[in-house]
């Protein structure tokens, strides 16, 4: 593996933008949490009056269906940007409660959740307005200032995020973008930020994991993923082949919360199959900018490239082509795969091994569901899989034995655009959670602050030790842990002496 990038030409360039990021951080972190999220409903409310000019430039930059751009990049992006400055103010509040341990009766302790400073937010570009702003909006309502690098590939959708924020009133500073590939990315890593919030592939959160490891600075990895579907023999099957083909092939196949291998129970595999090739063959390519066009070139030639080496290799090891979709008049671009459904595959190919990044969909004959489970948990990546059965106690059933991030019964992917629910991966597809609380809880460092209800007491296990010392925590051992109710209440006096006896003043 290549070693880090750092590149000394464009790290001043980086650390510039960090300096001016930490510079904005003490105003920033003061603003109360309500004003903050103020300025992300105006971010919203100047992105929905874009919403399609945002999307034409999302379209146009990666390609990708004007349907696509709208309906996912802005849409979810609108979407977190109102769940997040409803709910950022809620989950900032600092709660105080009492301690748990007869001995600390007197404390209480207030949980502040401060914003963890400079977040260095990285992002790839398949979902090139979403993904930053994924990081980027929960950073900001909690306090942090961000230096944003987007991909190289889709710098231009990312940035609209600029000017959209300085419209709604972001001071100078609280949002840094830089623009480059990995070299600023790897300089970015090391550029003095507090926190690193990466999306993109495996091997890249590998590479930030140790950069991160090496600094001891923390990092959340949002990684590829190859998500299983499994579908059971009493799912219904015109559902299950609607369902895992859209998440297949929505985005043209780049969506890493995607269905990319498919295990169906025998009695109901032909079934599956035969739907899911009507599902493909029916799927149309056009130009990006029509509402009938369903998918288009991938992001660029190389993609193209490793997504058709990945078909050709399972054809060439006894998968079968059941069904194609047909590429656009003339063939369209070197960019472009046409969409393919591949059954008989099995785990000596590369569509079962690897991550597939584009429209390849390959399907599994499997006995029950014991082996489904087996063979859907045989992968390095656990992001998300879905279940699809008409019998929802055994859905869950299933669910339960998978290894992902989110498992989702009769439906796939959709959970990336529910704001409130977490999701991310175990295994290599990642550390760390996006969206919900949890979401919300990687861009604050939890404080605990604790005190005294009685100013000034004395705490019964100073100095000085002696017998009577011994006695009162000999005492509080039998209270908290006797065997016995009889055991539990001799402790009763001593440590109501040490408690009280003891209490003195400083
Ligand atoms: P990538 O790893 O090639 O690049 C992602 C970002 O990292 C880019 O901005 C890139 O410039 C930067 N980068 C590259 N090398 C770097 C280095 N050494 N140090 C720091 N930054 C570096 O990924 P990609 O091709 O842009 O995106 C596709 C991948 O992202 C797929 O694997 C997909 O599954 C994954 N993804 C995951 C999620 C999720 O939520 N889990 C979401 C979207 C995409």
């Amino acid at each position: 593996m290549a070693e880090p990038v750092v590149d000394t030409a464009v790290t001043p360039v980086v650390e510039a933008a960090v300096a001016r990021a930490r510079a904005a951080l003490p105003a920033w972190t003061t603003r109360s949490a309500r004003e903050r999220a103020g300025i992300l409903r105006r971010f919203r409310d100047l992105a929905f009056q874009r919403r399609h000019e945002l999307a034409e430039v999302i379209s146009r930059e990666s390609g990708k269906t004007i349907t696509d751009s709208f309906g996912i990049d802005v849409l979810l992006t609108l979407d977190f940007a109102a769940w997040t400055a409803e709910a950022a103010p809620r989950f900032l509040r600092s709660r105080t409660r009492g301690v748990s341990g007869l001995i600390f009766w007197r404390k209480r302790v207030r949980f502040d959740a401060r914003p963890v400073g400079v977040i260095g937010v990285i992002a790839p570009w398949n979902y090139p307005f979403f993904m930053p702003a994924s990081g980027v909006l929960p950073a900001l309502a909690c306090g942090n200032t961000v230096v944003l690098k987007p991909s190289e590939f889709t710098p231009e959708s990312a940035a609209l995020l600029g000017p959209l924020f300085r419209e709604a009133g972001l001071p100078d500073g609280v949002l840094e973008i830089v623009q480059g590939g990995g070299r600023v990315g790897a300089a970015l890593v090391r550029g003095g930020v507090d926190k690193v919030v990466f999306t993109g592939s495996a091997a890249t959160g590998r590479k930030i994991a140790v950069a991160c490891a090496e600094q001891l600075i923390p990092c959340s990895l949002e990684l590829g993923g190859s998500d299983p579907a499994i579908v059971l023999a009493d799912a219904d099957v015109r559902h299950a082949a609607d369902g895992t083909v859209w998440t297949r092939f929505a985005n043209t196949g780049q969506t890493c919360v995607a269905t990319k291998r498919v295990y169906v129970e025998a009695p109901v595999y032909e079934a599956y199959v035969a739907a899911a090739s009507r599902a493909v063959t029916a799927l149309r390519a056009g130009p990006r900018t029509s509402p009938d066009t369903e998918f288009g070139p991938l992001i660029h030639v190389d993609a193209a490239r490793t997504i058709a080496k990945q078909r050709d290799d399972a054809v060439a090891k006894g998968a079968r082509v059941a069904a194609t979709a047909s590429l656009p008049e003339g063939g369209g671009t070197a960019a472009h795969v046409a969409p393919v459904l591949l059954t008989e595959a099995d785990e000596t190919m590369l569509v079962l091994q690897e991550e597939t990044f584009g429209p390849v969909l390959a399907v599994v004959r499997v006995r029950d569901a014991d082996e489904a489970i087996r063979r859907a948990n045989d992968s390095s990546y656990g992001l998300s899989a879905s279940v699809w059965t008409s019998d929802r106690a055994r859905g869950l059933a299933v669910a339960r034995r998978l290894e992902a991030g989110t498992v989702m019964i009769n439906d796939a992917a959709s959970v990336v655009g529910m704001t409130d629910v977490p999701y991310g991966g175990v295994k290599e597809s990642g550390i760390g959670r996006m969206h919900g609380e949890a979401g919300l809880g990687e861009f604050v460092r939890l404080t605990a602050v604790v005190d005294d209800r009685f100013t000034h007491w004395r705490q019964p296990w100073w100095y000085p030790y002696g017998a009577a010392h011994a006695e009162g925590i000999e005492a509080y051992a039998k209270l908290a842990h006797g065997g016995s109710l009889g055991e539990r209440l001799r402790g009763l006096p001593g440590v109501v002496r040490l408690m009280l006896t003891r209490k003195g003043t400083a």
